[in-house]
């Protein structure tokens, strides 16, 4: 076969037409009002609660940041349990806030925190649980919420992944404390760079928005050393856009998925984790579990799909827990994340997005299959 002319990575950003955003651009050069709480910023932000059935949802200006943020308007610190198993932001927000990361083991089916090993990790000093519903499936958030109210604990979803994710019949992100997304360029819902925190009541919202603006209050009161994580018009504008896009987009990703799934659970040694039960996905991300049947290791296969000009990520490989800042941590050791780790030297994302071609896709197949 020959390597595909263009290359073919795991993602590729959703852009609206160019020419519907001149009129917001128009708007923007007319009113002069760049960011700071803007029209376009306060249109998403209610068309995005609507769209998501969520009460309140507070935009800032990435999903890091967001995360940041969310920990510090509950006052979190001390230890966080959190999970290895994911992109180094989720770790990262935690020392960012002077916060001890507690790295507790995933459940090999859901991907995600194993509340059965959650207990076993809290400490006096524990004062949250930072889950992520990887990939966009949810948690066991019943399981966690239980462990949480025992032991008074907060808990907050990086739930980057989950833009319109609902677990009977509900938006996901209502789980928990607080949740966070990101609206970063690969993830399904983009505004370029972009984030947000779900929030319970107007009141939370209201300490996040002073929060993300240095802790203002009002012009003359700083209650906190907020920081800025604002997003601006441009990126809101960019949303308002996207919002028109994204039932399509969404749509588009599932049929992609069906058809991976199709083809590939006849492959040997090709494990794709199964949907989620009662949860309408985003087909965010489509994992593949490269077993010892299989006659490529996960990196041969990553390799090989390579040398064709296509990308595939190791999402998410190495583990949180084996980067520097992190493994030092006595809940970095190997014994304590067997699950973890084992996942992480077999899994490997295949590029899924809404402008990937049927063709692409086969290519893709085809190459995995040996055919
Ligand atoms: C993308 C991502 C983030 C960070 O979001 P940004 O908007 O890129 O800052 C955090 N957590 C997870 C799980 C992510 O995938």
């Amino acid at each position: 076969m020959n390597p595909s002319e263009k290359p073919i990575y795991v993602t590729q950003p959703f852009l609206p037409p160019l020419d519907e955003l001149q009129p917001y651009l128009k708007q923007i050069w007319e009113s002069k009002q760049l960011t700071n709480g803007g029209p376009f910023h306060q249109e998403l932000e209610r068309k995005l609660a609507d769209y998501l059935g969520v009460e309140h949802i507070a935009l800032l200006s990435n999903g890091t940041l967001a995360l940041v943020t969310a920990l510090q308007t509950l006052r979190i610190t001390g230890e966080v349990i959190t999970t290895p198993f994911s992109f180094v932001a989720t770790s990262h927000s935690l020392l960012w806030n002077g916060i001890r990361p507690v790295f507790v083991d995933i459940e090999p089916v859901t991907l995600n925190l194993d509340p059965e090993k959650i207990e076993a990790a809290i400490t006096p000093h524990t004062t949250a649980i930072l889950p992520v519903h990887v990939y966009g499936k949810p948690s066991d958030v019943d399981n966690i919420q239980k462990i949480a109210d025992i032991y008074g604990l907060k808990v907050i979803y990086d739930a980057a992944h989950s833009f319109g994710v609902k677990y009977k019949d509900e938006s996901l992100l209502k789980h928990g404390d607080l949740s966070i997304l990101s609206f970063h360029a690969t993830k399904v819902f983009n505004t370029f760079e972009g984030g947000a925190i779900v929030c319970p009541d107007a009141k939370t919202k209201r300490r996040v928005d002073d929060l993300k603006n240095f802790g203002f209050a009002n012009e003359v009161t700083v209650v906190a050393p907020g920081i800025n994580a604002k997003m601006n018009e441009l990126q809101a504008a960019i949303g308002l856009l996207q919002l028109k896009y994204i039932d399509k987009a969404i749509e588009r990703r599932r049929e992609i998925d069906t058809q991976y799934r199709e083809q590939l659970s006849r492959v040997t040694g090709i494990t794709c984790p199964s949907l989620p039960p009662d949860t309408v996905y985003n087909h965010a991300y489509f994992p593949i579990l490269v077993e010892k049947e299989y006659p490529l290791s996960r990196d041969g296969l990553y390799d090989k799909l390579r040398q064709h000009n296509i990308f595939p990520r190791r999402y998410f490989y190495p583990l949180i827990s084996d980067f520097p800042m992190y493994r030092g941590l006595p809940s970095a050791v190997q014994s304590n994340l067997p699950v973890a780790r084992k996942v992480a030297d077999k899994v490997l994302c295949l590029p899924i997005y809404p402008l990937l071609t049927s063709e692409a896709q086969e290519q893709v197949i085809d190459l995995i299959a040996g055919n």
